[in-house]
Order: structure tokens, then sequence, then C-alpha cells
């Protein structure tokens, strides 16, 4: 197990296995006992991708945003912050501002 910070509330991120899941299920989050559980056994970038997306369920959940009740839009929000977070290196301490040369 594990553990995050989500809007202030610390929320455990445990790891069950795959005969706990439905064939295509790989995250769920629970809002009242504060818990992310993810798929046990996917790829480490994956597991990070779909950990984004059940955070952004959460967070509409405890902020009553209805956008987190669309599939579709949860999962455009997470795939693209996930793809920005990563492709720019992106860390709380440095941001993601990377000097270039003009
Ligand atoms: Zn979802």
């Amino acid at each position: 197990m594990s553990r995050v910070r989500i809007c202030g509330l610390d929320t455990k991120v445990v790891r069950s296995d795959s005969a706990d899941w439905d064939a295509d299920g790989m995250g769920r989050m629970n809002s009242l006992t504060n818990t992310i559980t993810l798929r046990r056994g996917m790829d480490k970038d994956v597991e990070n991708h779909v950990l984004l997306h059940e955070v952004i369920h959460y967070i509409c959940a405890v902020n009553g945003l209805p956008v987190g009740d669309d599939e579709r839009q949860v999962a455009v929000l997470a795939a693209s912050l996930f793809a920005f977070l990563r492709d720019n290196n992106f860390t709380a301490e440095k941001g993601c501002t990377e000097k270039v040369e003009e």
C-alpha cells in the first residue's frame, strides 16, 4: 500500500490481484473510504496513467464536479495530463521549465 494526498485528503493506494477485476478493469476509487485500488501487475507507465485517471475521478467526486461521471472526459484529461507531466519531466520542485538554447 502507498498513500497520496488529494485535495488535502490522505488517500490509500492499494494494488489487488487480477482475480478481483473485470476483464478490462484497471483501477477504481472510493471517495468514502479514501481509497484508490489499482490492478496489480500493470507496467509502471500504465499504472501511473491509471492512478492519474482515478485521481481525476476522486477530485471530481469530492468536489461534486459532474465531469467525473463522464468516462470519456476523464480518460482524455488523464491521458493529456499524464503525457504533459511525463513528457516534460514535471516535478513539484522543478516544474517543467527546461532551458533551451535560443
Ligand atoms: Zn474511469
